[in-house]
């Protein structure tokens, strides 16, 4: 199997290459050549199969540079938690994704992307050193999915005092193979600073570097796994439809490329924040980037999102097409807070705010925009919970006047202690330390 550029100008490579490259060299996305179908077997018999007994069968169809038994023990590794679907009411599901180490589905994608990396790494006398910017939520995956992976480590800048304390705590008290550095700057300094490591040709040539970022192919691929989990665990005739609560659109695209192995779906719905390109896109056309904007559903803050690159690719760059599997709609804060009270109060059930964009599309959907798929009445729509409310209690709590229990999960990593270590807004000083903490080469 194959991986190709979604800019069309770089050759193919294995999914090994396209995994620790991230981005293809003419700066387009990894994306697969092909498309292998998912048995009928397959899918006649999944209600009956785990969440990583699909992960593996997945997997197999794309990455054919380990054997049965090793992606067998590192899917089973990395995939450690469920995802359950839970019924809200007779249309309505939730597919809930943050039952990983920091309660977010991004947790899916790091901890598989580690044992990818650790199994496919080229220089093992090296350690592999993953350097990444976050402004919260990835590093934090990024830093428990790869905790105590041999011979990777990792190194992470954040933005001193522009992350939520949860966040920070997640981020700096993972200890082990972990380093946060935090950096006397804001996101896109850290960001810049990373970048102009990466481009450092004689730092690459000292240091094995390798980034964690989401347009890497790794972690869209075990993202695949759980739709075709929430399959299995439907009790229904109809295909779903699926709704997304989307920023950069990986997710999204993961489930699209989960029908185009084979999974039955009806359609999908984008569900966005004020940041709201795609959704403005289905309906006028026009992809018109722009600045993000902050929103309470901060991790879908982005303006420019990366893998539309992606869903342009599989539908050929055409609108008609792309309009037949996806319905898109966005929701300011003001209606974001209503969601989390309508859920609460109707189904006894806590969304964070991401989630409650999802479950605000679906009802939308539902009320103003049911047929548009040509789908029976019937059809369930499964909304996918993409973070735990316990995240965001600061926003959640006064909406539904009750305190949201935190999972033993985080409330273990809040008492800790902070360990960071100061960083200048400086690349010459981001390049000495690195070199002198990771020369060695262990
Ligand atoms: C990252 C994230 C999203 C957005 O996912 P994309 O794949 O970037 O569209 C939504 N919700 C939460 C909680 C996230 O962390």
């Amino acid at each position: 199997m194959k991986f190709i550029s979604t800019n069309g100008k770089a050759k193919p490579v294995s999914f090994s290459t396209a995994a620790l490259q991230g981005l293809a060299p003419d700066g387009g996305l990894y994306i697969p050549k092909e498309w292998p179908q998912l048995s009928a077997d397959f899918l006649d018999g999944v209600c009956d199969k785990s969440l990583q007994q699909i992960g593996f069968e997945v997997s197999r169809l794309f990455v054919d540079e380990l054997d049965d038994k090793l992606l067998k023990k590192n899917i089973d590794e990395a995939i450690n938690f469920d995802a359950p679907l839970v019924e809200l009411d007779e249309r309505k599901k939730v597919l809930e994704l943050f039952h990983g180490p920091t309660l977010a589905f991004k947790d899916f994608g790091a901890r598989f992307m580690s044992r990818m990396f650790a199994a496919l790494r080229k220089d093992s006398n090296r350690d592999l050193i993953i350097l990444a910017a976050t402004s919260g939520d990835t590093g934090s995956a990024v830093a428990q999915g790869f905790l105590g992976v041999e011979g990777i480590k990792v190194c992470l800048l954040y933005p001193s005092g522009k992350v939520s304390h949860i966040q920070e705590q997640q981020l700096t008290t993972a200890g082990q193979n972990v380093t946060a550095l935090e950096v006397d700057g804001t996101f896109d300094d850290c960001q810049k600073m990373v970048k102009q490591a990466f481009s450092d040709a004689s730092l690459n040539e000292q240091l094995l570097l390798s980034s964690a970022n989401s347009i890497n192919i790794a972690r869209l691929l075990p993202q695949m796994f759980y739709y075709l989990y929430a399959v299995a665990q439907l009790d229904s005739d109809f295909p779903p439809i699926f709704c997304v609560p989307s920023g950069n659109f990986g997710n999204l695209t993961a489930g699209l490329m989960a029908q185009k192995i084979g999974m039955p779906v009806t359609g999908f719905i984008a569900a966005t924040n004020a940041n709201d390109v795609v959704p403005k896109y289905l309906q006028s056309g026009e992809f018109e980037p722009r600045a993000s904007q902050r929103t309470i559903s901060n991790a879908m803050d982005v303006g420019n999102p990366s893998n539309f690159a992606r869903i342009r690719h599989l539908f050929n760059g055409n609108l008609q097409q792309l309009q037949q599997h996806l319905w898109g709609a966005s929701f300011s804060d003001a209606q974001t807070r209503n969601a989390v009270r309508e859920v609460y109060q109707n189904y006894n059930y806590v969304v964070d705010p991401h989630t409650a964009v999802g479950y605000r599309a679906a009802q939308q959907y539902l009320d103003c925009a049911s047929g548009y798929f040509g789908e029976d009445t019937r059809t369930p729509v499964i909304i996918l919970s993409t973070a735990h409310p316990a995240k965001f209690g600061d926003v959640i709590e006064p909406v539904i006047g009750e305190q949201v229990p935190v999972p033993d999960r985080l409330a273990s990593c809040l008492d800790k202690p902070k360990q960071s270590i100061t960083m200048d807004n400086d690349y010459q000083k981001l390049r000495e330390w690195l070199l002198k903490t990771y020369e060695s080469g262990s």
